[in-house]
């Protein structure tokens, strides 16, 4: 049981999201107008979205 296929992730883990570009995606809080918001950012190509299910 020492591989895991690649796919058995997807659907799985409900915080785990991945960018198209093959990074992992991460929740920033961002301070924007006066307001905190939180940011899905790509750590390798740094593409940000609203929500981390807006990477595909
Ligand atoms: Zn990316």
């Amino acid at each position: 049981m020492a591989q895991v296929s690649k796919n058995a992730r997807i659907g799985s883990a409900a915080h785990k999201h991945e960018c198209p570009c093959g990074g992992e995606v991460k929740m920033k809080s961002v301070f924007t107008s006066g307001k905190m918001r939180n940011m899905a950012v790509c750590e390798k190509c740094d593409r940000r979205e609203r929500r981390p299910r807006d990477f595909r």
